[in-house]
């Protein structure tokens, strides 16, 4: 079954046919046909390229976002690691201070340590 299709075109354009239809020994007619399916798949393929190339364009836009992201991420982490060091300092620091003698006990008038004020709460003599 064919089916008929009318187009005007160039004279150059229909030169160039009669030309390409004699050297691969073709009708006009099989020759139009094989070129305008060629067309259309090249067509077809420009359109999912433009496809994947917008996709690309989408992916590389948010991966720039993810690796900006990554960035502040990593540079919060450096500052919460300076930070932690900083902590581990004081602590050290007060651990260290805890283990002295403070004082004596106003009721069993024994030496109390840092860590029994500050941490247990009482004389460990008098509990
Ligand atoms: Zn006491």
């Amino acid at each position: 079954m064919r089916e008929v299709v009318y187009g005007r075109v160039p004279p150059a354009l229909k030169q160039a046919l009669t030309t390409r239809a004699g050297e691969r020994g073709l009708s006009q007619n099989a020759t139009v046909c094989e070129l305008l399916e060629r067309g259309l798949a090249e067509s077809a393929k420009e359109a999912a390229r433009e496809e994947l190339d917008a996709a690309l364009a989408a992916s590389v836009r948010e991966l720039e976002k993810t690796r900006a992201r990554l960035a502040v991420a990593e540079g919060r982490l450096v500052a919460a690691a300076e930070q932690e060091e900083r902590t581990k300092g004081t602590l050290r620091a007060l651990a260290e201070r805890a283990r002295h003698e403070l004082g004596v006990c106003p009721a069993c008038r024994k030496p109390v340590r840092g860590h029994d004020y500050l941490v247990s709460g009482r004389c460990p003599h008098c509990a």
